[in-house]
């Protein structure tokens, strides 16, 4: 397992530290409201790992399947039976390697701020793999904000 890539986290107090091995499933931006409050930052960008690739030691507190450090506060991740979500400052090298496929809830990104060249750009969250019917990803002609 020593050629698996094993990247290292943590939170502002280093209360809470995490490994996440082996590359992420997916990388993303979200501007949805509750990244917004979550993190009082106006859109979050995180990289999704399967949840037997992550580790965490210290002691969390959780909001619904959110967890943050309950010292000083920090996100550490959102885990879900499957999945866990990390937030990519969360990470301990800076700037990370990782760059983000997509962009979700792209009708409340700031007008400053501009679609992500290469992404794939969601009017809200990304589509479920099986959910067939659903429109494909807007173009990232349209998504250009008009000023
Ligand atoms: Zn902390
Ligand atoms: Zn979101």
């Amino acid at each position: 397992m020593s050629d698996t890539i094993r990247r290292t986290g943590s939170c502002l107090c280093g209360g809470v530290h995490f490994v996440v091995s082996g590359q992420p499933s997916r990388i993303g931006l979200c501007h949805c409201k509750d990244c917004r409050k979550a993190g009082g930052s106006v859109y979050s960008a995180f990289a999704i790992w399967p949840r037997a690739a992550f580790e965490t030691s210290g002691v969390v507190a959780t909001y619904g399947t959110r967890s943050f450090c309950p010292t000083c506060g920090s996100r550490v991740a959102w885990v879900t039976d499957d999945e866990a979500e990390v937030m990519l400052g969360s990470l301990d090298v800076a700037p990370t390697d990782l760059a983000p496929e997509y962009e979700l809830w792209i009708s409340r990104r700031e007008t400053w701020l501009h679609a992500l060249p290469g992404t794939e750009q969601f009017e809200h969250d990304r589509p479920q793999a099986q959910d067939a019917d659903l429109p494909p990803p807007r173009p990232l002609s349209d998504a250009i904000p008009r000023n």
